[in-house]
């Protein structure tokens, strides 16, 4: 019994396994118009000799239904040749064609046996003939289907042989013996064909499954290498892949894009203010309110920083894009909440058209960055599309680099003075050195103009050297209680190493550290808060004060008072403009001077142009002033002058009084 049960489980193995079934359907399908062939030629050619020998119910009418069995299943094959099998079908499929391989062969074994008494010794010769080859023939066309094969075999070698050893003939008793070996070694040929069948059924499997893997392994990896892990934008080289396609396929079918860059205001001081996890909040904050507007035709991408990029993927008006830039800027600067503060930002975006504003995919993305450039200027937080302007611009921009790239830094750059007041004593107590530089190509250059530029390309620090020096050179001839203010750029503070060497210049000059102040705008200050926190701290330590110059530009102006050394701070002159007659502008005047006593610090009012502005600042309680009224900036040469003429006023004053 117990064999019995290991025959069955090993006859059963395929039903466990559909995917194998599957297999094998498929193989034996592509042999079935074979195997009809092989019974229905056979079947005939033996019908057909015994015609005059047998009934007809036997020669003629039981072969005849025989063989349109045989036909109807080969049209049915016809019809379901291309099927395609689910488990639960091809299990019932395979059963259906063991129990069909069995009938087939009782019918057939049937009919042979019984036309065989018909016959001379011939017949029954081409009858037992018939059956062998018919049958090695059948087995090898049913060799994918193991179950339905062996079934076949047993069947008709079983009745057959024991046919023929019944008919006591020697010559069919050894035909018996014969076909039952050659039964045996069919069963032992169809049991190791199906054995690798299986295995390599199996091993195709596996590898489908490795490829399978590798396949999502290699999506993975591209999915990770074209998205940006904290937004789950696309990252900037996918932008640019999608920028690249999309200038090919406009060469090719023509229309149209848009680029357009867009650069948070204000991100810096988040990550500074409330660290690089609210940063990072904001980023992410930044990303879904982007994917939000989701309109069809936009892809959004975040190029790095707080730098990010969209693609518009068809024209438009320019009125259809300032509306589109301004929906972006507006989703943008509403509120981020980030752990349990609020941040306030703005997003800038310039837009740039191909194949309008640019012809190739680095001239579309250089032209988009150009109106960002200019918008980041002068409309914070609002749209900007490139257009001719910008582009004298940025040739403009690249002109004034270039030639500030082979300046002679030493005799093309030089300062002037502009001397700080005591407003009630009118005595001046200091003076600001600003940049000139004069360039043989260009002319004068405008500080604001050269020192951006200078910023960004890090010629800064040797600009900062020359003049520092030169400032410095100055001060020696000057009255000890006179103080040198000198403006700072980011780029002086954003290393302990530079740091120490404005120290370094400040100690060799001999001139005494006191009298020394650097001036730092709050932009300064955004680039990397902590490092140059701790500049501005070696700077105090060397002797050296530190003021903040154009306070009230920036942003979170107080927090940067509270958390950074100052000794003096600088009330820009966009408020002094209209201090007599904005009574806000005077609020805020009148609140930096109280701030500043309080916190023991000194408050210098700039760009004071006339006598009113004077009297309304001096009320509000101000002592250091700068500006117009009392003098334009001055060539070294002409501080001499200056500094003879203010001391013969006090001595004047003074013998007055
Ligand atoms: P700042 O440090 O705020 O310098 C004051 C600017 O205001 C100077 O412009 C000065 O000429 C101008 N000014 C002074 N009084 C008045 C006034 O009554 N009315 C008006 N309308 N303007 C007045 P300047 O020299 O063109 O410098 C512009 C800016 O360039 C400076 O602003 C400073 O941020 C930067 N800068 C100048 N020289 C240097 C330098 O050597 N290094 C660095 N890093 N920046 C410099
Ligand atoms: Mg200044
Ligand atoms: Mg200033």
């Amino acid at each position: 019994m117990v064999w019995l049960a290991r025959l069955k489980e090993t006859l059963s193995v395929e039903q466990r396994d559909p995917e194998l079934m599957r297999a094998q359907l498929q193989a034996f399908s592509r042999q079935i118009p074979l195997l009809y062939f092989i019974l229905l030629v056979n079947t005939a050619a033996v019908a057909a000799t015994h015609l005059d020998s047998a009934p007809a119910w036997l020669s003629l009418y039981l072969p005849a239904l025989l063989g349109m069995l045989c036909l109807l299943r080969c049209v049915r094959w016809w019809r379901v040749r291309h099927r395609s099998l689910t488990a639960e079908k091809a299990v019932r499929e395979m059963r259906h064609l063991t129990w069909l391989a069995a009938l087939f062969g009782i019918a057939f074994s049937a009919w042979s046996l019984l036309l065989f008494p018909y016959g001379s010794a011939y017949q029954q010769s081409q009858v037992a003939f018939y059956m062998a080859t018919t049958l090695v023939g059948s087995v090898f066309c049913l060799i994918h289907l193991r179950v339905p094969a062996l079934l076949l075999l047993c069947i008709v070698i079983l009745s057959f042989s024991v046919f023929l050893v019944f008919t006591r003939y020697p010559v069919f008793i050894a035909m018996a013996v014969d076909m039952t070996l050659v039964g045996v070694a069919l069963a032992v040929v169809i049991q190791l064909y199906w054995r690798t069948f299986a295995d390599a059924i199996h091993a195709q499997r596996e590898l489908q499954a490795s490829q399978h893997n590798t396949q999502r392994l290699s999506d993975d990896n591209y999915r990770l290498a074209s998205i940006d892990s904290l937004t789950g934008l696309p990252n900037r080289r996918s932008f640019f892949a999608s920028l690249r396609a999309m200038a090919e396929q406009t060469r090719a079918t023509g229309g149209g894009f848009n680029v357009g860059l867009i650069d948070l205001d204000g991100f810096k001081q988040v990550n500074d203010i409330y660290g690089h996890a609210s940063g990072d909040l904001v980023l992410q904050e930044v990303g879904t309110r982007l994917l939000s507007l989701g309109e069809g035709g936009l892809l959004f991408a975040r190029l790095g920083g707080d730098e990010f990029g969209v693609l518009v993927c068809h024209k438009m008006s320019n009125d259809a894009l300032v509306e589109l830039g301004q929906r972006i800027c507006d989703a943008l600067s509403q509120p981020y909440q980030v752990a349990d503060n609020v941040a306030e930002l703005s997003g800038t975006i310039g837009w740039a058209a191909f194949p309008e504003a640019a012809s190739t995919v680095t001239q579309v993305f250089e032209r988009a960055d150009a109106a960002l450039y200019v918008g980041k200027e002068n409309r914070r937080g609002k749209p900007v599309i490139f257009s001719t302007e910008h582009e004298t611009r940025m040739r403009r921009l690249s002109l004034v680099t270039q030639e500030l790239r082979h300046a002679d830094l030493e005799t093309e750059l030089f300062l002037e003075f502009q001397p700080i007041y005591d407003l009630p004593t009118h005595r001046p107590i200091g003076l600001e050195a600003l940049g000139r530089w004069h360039n043989a190509r260009l002319g004068m250059v405008r500080p604001e103009e050269f020192i951006r530029i200078a910023e960004r390309t890090e010629l800064i620090l040797g600009i900062t050297d020359v003049l520092l020096r030169q400032a410095l050179a100055e001060v020696a001839y000057w009255p000890a209680d006179l103080y040198l203010s000198f403006n700072l750029s980011a780029v002086d503070i954003s290393t302990s190493a530079r740091a120490r060497r404005l120290i370094d210049i400040v100690a060799a000059s001999g001139v005494s550290p006191h009298r020394v102040t650097f001036e730092i705008t709050e932009t300064a200050l955004t680039r990397d808060f902590e490092q140059a926190a701790s500049a501005l701290t070696m700077l105090k330590q060397a002797g050296c004060r530190v003021s903040l110059d154009d306070f009230g530009t920036g942003y979170s102006s107080l927090s940067y008072v509270h958390r950074l050394p100052f000794d003096a701070i600088k009330i820009d002159r966009s408020f002094v403009t209209d201090v007599d007659s904005n009574s806000a502008s005077k609020k805020i005047i009148k609140s930096v001077i109280d701030l500043c006593r309080n916190l023991g610090l000194e408050c210098v009012i700039e760009g004071l142009e006339t006598p009113l502005q004077a009297e309304v600042v001096k009320a509000l309680g101000a002592h250091a002033v700068q500006g117009y009224l009392f003098s334009l900036p001055m060539r070294a040469s002409a501080v001499g002058t200056f500094l003879w003429a203010a001391l013969a006023h006090r001595r004047e004053t003074e013998t007055q009084t």
